[in-house]
């Protein structure tokens, strides 16, 4: 984790004229919508921490932690981890100083409870909150998740249907050998991809119901899905 708040440190001090972070920013979608790299343009943007759930917990998996160790096989079969579980780890991370100002959530809320827990964890703070959908057809969410290769060295992503590395299976930055995340398998994505319609839908009618929710087209370049996530941010002063 250290890595990680030493990162977005350094990335809000390179970037002194950042403007002004615009509070908590949640982004909700399917497995595969591009959470994490619309997360990853407003880290840069506004220099804030983007903390995904799933980064979180692949993290404590790999240290081989007791949360990791009770995470990996409900992970691997494509379920959630439970909101006990999840939730403090939330708080936790939401409660040191970087988190002061903003950050965007990548993965978290994904249950109603959590949703429930994150209102209240943003109230305590004062952060003002918004909601994303980032809607994508089912068809293009499914080759973007059996198609994504990651770098174990530099971490760069790729998609072997669209963004193929020059040389199959190798990081055209370094040479490492690509890997596939075990749960990017295509009977697991399967599994994430009901899960999310089972237990993240309720989630999407919970922010919809207090109109809070703002929809995206998720299905375009992600230059422009970042665009209108911009626009409908509040102008910052
Ligand atoms: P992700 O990288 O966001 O797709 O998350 C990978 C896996 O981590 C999910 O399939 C779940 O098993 C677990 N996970 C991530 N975020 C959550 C969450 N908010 N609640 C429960 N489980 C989660």
């Amino acid at each position: 984790m250290l890595p990680l708040v030493l990162a977005t440190c350094l990335i809000a001090f390179e970037n002194p004229a950042a403007p002004p972070p615009p509070g908590a920013v949640i982004l909700l979608g399917a497995p595969g919508a591009g959470k994490g790299t619309q997360a990853e343009q407003l880290v840069k943007r506004y220099g804030i921490p983007s903390i995904s759930s799933g980064d979180i917990l692949r993290d404590q998996v790999k240290r081989g932690t007791d949360l990791g160790r009770l995470a990996d096989p409900i992970m691997r079969a494509g379920q959630l981890v439970p909101d006990k579980v999840l939730n403090p780890m939330i708080e936790e991370r939401l409660s040191r100083p970087d988190c002061a100002r903003g950050l965007v959530l990548d993965g978290y809320p994904r249950t109603v409870a959590q949703a429930q827990a994150l209102d209240a964890m943003l109230q305590k703070k004062g952060l003002p909150a918004r909601v994303f959908l980032l809607e994508v057809p089912r068809e293009a969410l499914f080759k973007r998740l059996t198609g994504r290769r990651t770098c174990p060295v530099c971490k760069r992503n790729y998609n072997i249907y669209f963004v193929p590395p020059k040389k199959e299976g190798v990081c055209d930055d370094d040479g490492a050998a690509l890997v596939q995340r075990p749960d990017d398998r295509e009977e697991v994505i399967r599994e994430r991809l009901a899960t999310f319609e089972k237990q993240t839908q309720p989630v999407i009618e919970y922010y919809s119901r207090q109109r809070r929710l703002i929809a995206l087209n998720g299905d375009q370049a992600p230059e422009k899905v970042f665009e209108d996530l911009v626009a409908k941010l509040p102008p910052t002063r």
